[in-house]
């Protein structure tokens, strides 16, 4: 089996402090980690893995420094890991990031088809959850998303099975290989890196792709020519003034008598409330 987990190298987002003055991202010295959502993908790839084999490639794309993320993610026991790193994707939007992600995965697969390419549900940075329904658009894949389970994987049959958080319940969804999963927070408990992996991913050569190497046909399309968004202002969240009440209720003899009571409270509390509301039963 083998399988491509796509991880983003992202500031510590515990880190990061807004300029209070010119509202922009502080970056300084804030250190960079794997992008915490790609790493339970990366588990559940491994355990696949354990149980058929195969290898997990991780792939990243990023500058050079991201070959650090990739590291770890060897330590884990990933197979090889390839960071796609060169100037002309700098200032890459989702839909450029998928474009190069999805050419260099159709590269990786001219070495040995690819089963399941799996990303994280979203990034702690860009937080648009839009790469991997983007790479699964561009290369023909069946696009699982939120997943928080996979139930079966029956490599014969090329079929895969997986439970999905949905509004309202989970869903149980049925398709064939090869499928690109977005995999849910939450949903496994990372291993911990083993001595032998450790030895091995400072050893491995961590591969690295420049534009041509990843395959990508049309420059126009990658990095900030190939990008349509424009972030035109990041801020942090306005902090609340007012804050919330507890509101005791007397004795009261039934769930009803303690709900009128809370009303009750809350009316002679806020009468604009009381009024508010009579107004528009009015209407
Ligand atoms: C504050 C901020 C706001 C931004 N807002 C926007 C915006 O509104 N629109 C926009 O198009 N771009 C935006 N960007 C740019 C965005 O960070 C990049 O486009 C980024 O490369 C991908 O988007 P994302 O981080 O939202 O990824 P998501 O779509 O949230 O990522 C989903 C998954 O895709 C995989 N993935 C994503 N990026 C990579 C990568 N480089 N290498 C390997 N795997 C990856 C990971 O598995 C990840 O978990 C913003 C960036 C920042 C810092």
């Amino acid at each position: 089996m083998h399988i491509v987990v796509c991880v983003k190298q992202v500031p510590d987002s515990a880190q990061i402090r807004v300029h209070p003055v010119t509202n922009t991202i502080m970056r300084q010295g804030v250190p960079a980690i794997v992008n915490p959502y790609d790493l339970f993908a990366l588990e559940e790839a491994l355990r696949l893995k354990d149980e058929f084999g195969g290898r997990v490639t991780v792939l990243c794309m990023g500058p050079p420094q991201a070959e650090e993320s990739l590291r770890k993610c060897l330590s884990f026991g990933a197979t090889d890991a390839i960071l796609v790193t060169d100037r002309a994707f700098a200032g890459a939007d989702t839909l450029a990031t998928s474009y190069a992600l999805a050419a260099a995965i159709r590269r990786i697969g001219e070495q040995q088809a690819v089963d399941l390419v799996f990303t994280g549900k979203q990034t702690i940075d860009g937080d648009t959850a839009q790469v991997g329904p983007g790479v699964a658009k561009r290369l023909g894949l069946n696009l699982l998303t939120y997943v928080s389970r996979i139930v079966r994987v029956d490599l014969d049959a090329r079929r895969i099975q997986v439970e999905r958080r949905a509004e309202g319940g989970v869903q149980l969804l049925d398709t064939t290989l090869p499928s690109l999963i977005t995999m849910l927070e939450g949903t496994n408990e990372m291993r911990f890196a083993t001595m032998d992996d450790m030895l091995r991913a400072a050893r491995c050569p961590v591969k690295r792709w420049n534009k041509d190497d990843a395959g990508i046909e049309d420059v126009g399309r990658i990095g900030l020519k190939g990008s349509p968004t424009v972030v035109s202002k990041v801020f942090g969240p306005t902090p609340r003034t007012e804050r919330a009440e507890m509101a005791t209720v007397g004795d009261a003899t039934s769930p009803a008598d303690a709900a009128l009571n809370l009303v009750q409270a809350v009316f002679t509390r806020h009468p604009d409330i009381e009024a508010g509301l009579l107004r528009g039963l009015s209407h």
